[in-house]
């Protein structure tokens, strides 16, 4: 499914996002960026050593050794996979909604995008961020993801965008959600 929003495009697909050839792909990371578990690892061996390398440059030289806040983003060389960079965003982990976590996911989202607009990336694939390991409800993450990448794409010229799904029940949920969101 794809959408036009503002001279842009919002496409959702079924995939693996370290095959994605768009510009950037954003990576759900832990706040260490040294790697973990589901798509942060999956990234992390598509792209190959160079890429923690530069991860824990940027934690040591950016970030000063702190953690990458959540709802936080950094950008670091593709490496080894088709995009040119990896965007580094630290999703929040649900726990039950009273914590900010939406607030925290939508921050995900937009400062992915002002990162890659600020780096002339034109093309961005996201994965379905916190809604693995981190257990945030894909119904409530959808929304939120969807409305965030839409409220930023009708500030202005941007590119394409990708939701990049891992299963077809996450976009079955994600079309409901945009189905919905184009009909209001
Ligand atoms: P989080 O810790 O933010 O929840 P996870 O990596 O556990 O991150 O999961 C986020 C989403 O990424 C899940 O929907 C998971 O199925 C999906 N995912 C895992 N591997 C890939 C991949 N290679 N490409 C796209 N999505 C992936």
């Amino acid at each position: 499914m794809k959408i036009s929003i503002n001279g842009n495009t919002l496409e959702l697909k079924i995939g693996d996002i370290t095959k994605q050839t768009t510009d950037a792909i954003v990576n759900a990371a832990i706040g260490t960026l040294l790697g973990g578990g589901g798509v942060d690892g999956a990234i992390h061996r598509a792209a190959g050593p160079e890429l923690l390398e530069e991860c824990k440059k940027v934690r040591r030289d950016l970030l000063e050794g702190e953690l990458l806040a959540t709802g936080k983003a950094v950008i670091t060389g593709g490496y080894n996979l088709a995009s040119k960079h990896v965007i580094h965003t630290v999703g929040p982990v649900w726990h039950g909604g009273a914590n900010q976590e939406e607030k925290l996911l939508a921050d995900c989202y937009r400062n992915s995008l002002q990162l890659a607009a600020a780096n002339n990336i034109k093309s961005i694939s996201f994965p379905s961020i916190s809604t693995g390991v981190y257990r945030f409800p894909v119904e409530l993450a959808s929304e939120i993801a969807l409305r965030s990448i839409r409220e930023f794409l009708n500030e202005g010229r941007f590119g394409d965008v990708t939701m990049m799904l891992f299963s077809d029940i996450d976009f079955g949920k994600f079309q409901s959600s945009l189905e919905k969101l184009v009909q209001q």
